[in-house]
């Protein structure tokens, strides 16, 4: 009766609400979890636990691409960590998917003015014919005006597209420079180019280009696509200003596989519920990384946080009500195929998972919270914020929070989600490139997040709440 009266008072002002929350008598955090949620607080802000393994993960594993020695080894060491931290399930589930492999990637300019420059080639894509390829460049500053050019207008030219991403607090400049990595290429085929280049997606300006994943458009050429630093986009940009033809030279060799198949695994570990086990409370981040750099931060991050949080959880005398599960996702880097196998399996139903959150993004503390549950639900999730408002976190007014990366996959088949946004304010600086190390890893921030991480865990395996209503 209390719940529809609330329902209907969701239309009043978000203050009224608040307050009403606070004053309501059907708390979904009774005192004995508040006891718990601070124990854990309190303990979880004093570990070191996440930090230790995103440094084990990067010193012993390192980089880790679909199908390559790395992506081996860090199923190995996953299974191997979950089981040492105490959980009391552990098992992998195959995902197939191909395998790609960098080769050596030099280029310069050659007129008028020549200079070398430092690329790195994008994910997927092919070689340079042996011996490279020598072309004039043609620029464009966007995406959109490489589409605008006609067919054939660059027959024998290798397109350039100079669009700088752009820094923000949310990473929100992501988006609107990824579309060239990711489509770039072919567009630039189709208009007769013979390989395409374009500024890293990235915010930094040191001398390291950024890679990502690429696709080609079926039907259409494949051309070589590679991403140049940003101090060297800036600096053909540079010459391209003084009105002569630039002449650039590229060579590029990648190892595509010719349909050799891989095989990697999603490695999920549980802590199994006590009075609800077959209902799920997911959280995850992604297993694979690039294979420039050792993914400390995309995604050792979200792996220490989220192990650590359910390692945490595993250490209490008692089991908390609901499962916790932990899913350490394949291949996400190269097309979210993890995500794709997990639903896959379950047939696009995850009914049992109760409530979920990914991590994978930045490294900076997170300071708020969006929820994308049941309108009924809403007031346990605003209890839930009060724990953590300490914290930093402030609860969005909005409750069309989608989980991230691989779990928006689960988020859209129906499974009830929270996204915690981070300060990613500094992500994209290092994203993709050699520089994603540990020495970026802010062991403070670090413990502020895994400790947030670790409250939604077990508040979530707790409240009385069903997250759909
Ligand atoms: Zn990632
Ligand atoms: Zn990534």
């Amino acid at each position: 009766m209390l719940q529809s009266k609330l329902s209907k008072a969701v239309a009043l002002t978000s203050v009224f609400i608040a307050s009403l929350a606070l004053s309501s008598t059907a708390r979904a955090i009774t005192p004995e979890d508040k006891v718990v949620l601070e124990q854990l607080k309190q303990s979880s802000l004093k570990s070191d636990l996440s930090y230790e393994l995103i440094e084990s993960l990067t010193t012993e594993v390192g980089n880790r691409l679909m199908g390559t020695e790395g992506d081996k080894r860090s199923i190995e060491w996953a299974v191997n960590k979950m089981k040492a931290l105490g959980f009391d399930k552990v098992w992998t589930e195959e995902v197939k998917g191909t395998y790609w492999q960098r080769g050596h990637a030099h280029a310069q300019i050659v007129a008028p003015f020549p200079q070398k420059m430092v690329v790195l080639a994008l994910g997927g894509s092919v070689s340079t014919p042996q011996g490279g390829l020598e072309a004039q460049v043609a620029h464009f500053e966007t995406l959109a005006d490489l589409k605008a050019a006609p067919d054939n207008s660059l027959n024998g030219k290798i397109a350039f597209v100079s669009y700088r991403m752009t820094k923000h607090i949310d990473g929100k400049g992501y988006g609107p420079a990824v579309g060239t990595r990711v489509t770039g290429a072919s567009v630039a085929a189709q208009k007769g180019a013979s390989a395409l280049i374009m500024r890293s997606v990235g915010t930094d300006n040191n001398r390291t280009a950024h890679t990502g994943v690429m696709r080609y458009q079926e039907g259409i050429a494949k051309i070589p696509a590679v991403a140049l630093s940003n101090p060297d986009a800036d600096l053909l940009v540079n010459q391209l200003k003084r009105n002569k033809p630039v002449t650039f030279k590229l060579a590029v060799e990648t190892i595509t596989g010719h349909g050799q198949s891989a095989v990697s695994a999603n490695v999920i570990g549980e802590i199994t519920g006590s009075e609800l086990p077959n209902e799920i409370v997911a959280i995850g981040a992604h297993l694979d990384s690039w294979d420039v750099g050792t993914g400390a931060l995309d995604d050792g991050l979200g792996i220490g946080m989220t192990m650590a949080a359910a390692a945490q959880i595993a250490q209490l005398e008692s089991r908390p009500k609901r499962t916790i599960r932990v899913i350490l996702f394949a291949a996400e880097e190269v097309g979210l195929l993890g995500a794709k196998q997990y639903l896959a399996d379950r047939k696009d139903d995850v009914s049992d998972h109760v409530l979920g959150a990914e991590w994978d993004f930045g490294m900076g503390p997170i300071y708020k919270m969006t929820p994308g549950v049941g309108a009924n639900a809403l007031n346990s999730i605003r209890e839930f914020a009060q724990i953590i408002a300490p914290l930093g976190v402030s609860l969005s007014p909005m409750n069309n929070g989608v989980a991230q990366s691989d779990m928006s996959l689960l988020t859209k088949a129906g499974m009830p989600s929270v996204n915690f946004a981070p300060d990613g304010t500094d992500y994209f600086d290092y994203h993709h490139t050699e520089n994603d190390t540990l020495d970026k890893v802010n062991p403070d921030d670090l413990k502020i997040n895994t400790t947030i991480y670790t409250l939604f865990a077990y508040y979530a395996a707790q409240a009385p709440v069903d997250f759909r209503k």
